[in-house]
């Protein structure tokens, strides 16, 4: 008998028919002599809903009644699924992350899961039943409700997976994988039957929405493995992806996978004094705004001057470029700029450890397209360079062609 923790993403419990297909399967697998926890996102397009309508009756709410708010369409998804569960005989019972309980801190909206309390879930397990958790959601210490981000159902059932010491962490979405690039934009992007933890945390960090960053990063710190599969297919053996150990991975390929990333902008102040002291003085403001900085470019100083390149998320943009406008003033720079506009595209694979000149080989084919490269950033695992965003697909497409991803594997 096994403990397995399933997650059912948006589309997977948008209708009632979805919720009653996954009351089916949830059935199936509980009927096989498995433990069952279920963890479930809102139904798809909800929280959007929540967003908007927060945004309309006042767009600077406070964090904490967003959260209020946005907590309440996993409330939702949770009843449904246990109704749903009930009318197929199975019992159920469906807690909220408050009920758990799940503890996290209190930054709002970006909350972070600090403990959970496996004690309830056990004994509602002990005695039969499948237990349904809202995903995306617990609370701080003073029981006010947070959540976790955007796709943060995904941290939920990982977090659960690893306090309840689960033998599998599996993750139910549209799609049956993780493909070497979003199959959405580039429709040839082949399946990839596994792949290695530290794959996925560089792909879902350089902008691959499939799992969400803190949801591989537990599973990675926890060596919880996980799996990705479609609940549209209604067989229990069809096709999925395992996310596990390196070790664990027969076939190590030079690039496992391509990630893009739009939710970036890009800022630069130039001319300014080239000693010390001078980064710290640029990027400590922005810090002090809670405005994370992604890739940082400092170019090799002339006429005792230099220019200092960096990115933040889009939406930090505007008060970024703010902020910055004062440090220029008071650093006496040459001007100040930045772009909106731009796009990331990162190749990824543990094969590149071993490999030279994979680098070389993404930058010809983005000159080969006439693509001008702004920025470039490495690891050990990974390339990312920032280009202008309106080449984006066409960068991506072009480098799954060059290294050779829609045959399955990739070029040597
Ligand atoms: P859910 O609502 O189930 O959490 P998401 O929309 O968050 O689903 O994640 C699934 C989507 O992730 C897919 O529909 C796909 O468009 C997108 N995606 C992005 N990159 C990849 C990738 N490399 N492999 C598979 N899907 C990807
Ligand atoms: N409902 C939340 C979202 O849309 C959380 C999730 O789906 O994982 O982001
Ligand atoms: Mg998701």
């Amino acid at each position: 008998m096994a403990l397995i923790v399933q997650k059912y993403g948006g589309t997977s419990v948008g209708s009632p028919e979805r919720i009653k297909a996954v009351a089916e399967r949830v059935k199936r697998w509980k009927e096989k002599g498995n433990d069952v926890v279920v963890v479930v996102s809102a139904m798809s397009g909800e929280t959007n809903r929540l967003t908007a309508l927060m945004d309309e009756v006042n767009a600077n709410g406070s964090n904490r009644e967003r959260d209020v708010v946005l907590a309440t369409g996993e409330q939702v998804t949770i009843g449904l699924l246990s109704m749903a569960l009930a009318a197929v005989d199975c019992p159920a019972i469906s807690y909220t992350g408050g009920q758990v309980k799940i503890l996290t801190d209190n930054a709002y909206s970006k909350a972070r899961i600090q403990e959970i309390d496996d004690k309830p879930i056990k004994k509602d397990l002990q005695a039969g039943k499948v237990v349904i958790v809202a995903g995306f959601q617990g609370v701080d210490e003073q029981g006010n409700i947070t959540t976790l981000g955007r796709g943060g159902s995904d941290t939920t059932a990982v977090a659960l997976a690893v306090a309840l010491k689960a033998d599998e962490c599996q993750i139910y979405t549209d799609v049956d994988g993780v493909y070497t690039t979003d199959p959405r934009v580039v429709p040839e992007a082949s399946h990839i039957p596994s792949l290695a933890l530290e794959e996925m945390l560089e792909m879902a960090s350089q902008g691959s929405k499939v799992l969400q960053i803190r949801a591989v990063e537990f599973a990675y710190k926890y060596d919880m493995p996980i799996r990705v599969l479609s609940s549209f297919d209604d067989d229990d053996n069809a096709k999925s992806t395992l996310v596990t150990r390196e070790e664990d991975i027969m076939e190590k390929v030079m690039v496992r996978g391509i990630a893009f990333n739009r939710d970036e902008a890009q800022l630069t102040i130039s001319g300014v004094p080239d000693k010390p002291g001078v980064a710290i003085k640029i990027l400590e403001p922005i810090s002090d705004a809670n405005i994370e900085v992604d890739m940082i470019v400092q170019n090799i100083g002339s006429d005792k001057t230099t220019d200092f390149t960096f990115t933040v998320h889009r939406n930090d943009y505007q008060q970024a470029k703010q902020i910055l406008e004062g440090v220029s003033e008071s650093l006496n720079a040459r001007e100040c700029s930045g772009d909106d506009r731009i796009a990331k595209v990162s190749i990824v694979g543990v094969g590149m450890r071993s490999h030279a000149g994979v680098a070389s080989k993404m930058f010809k084919a983005l000159a080969d397209e006439g693509i001008n490269i702004r920025m470039i950033s490495t690891s050990e695992i990974k390339v990312s360079v920032v280009i202008d965003e309106k080449y984006l697909e066409l960068a991506t497409r072009t480098l799954h062609e060059v290294f050779d991803m829609a045959s399955g594997t990739s070029a040597t």
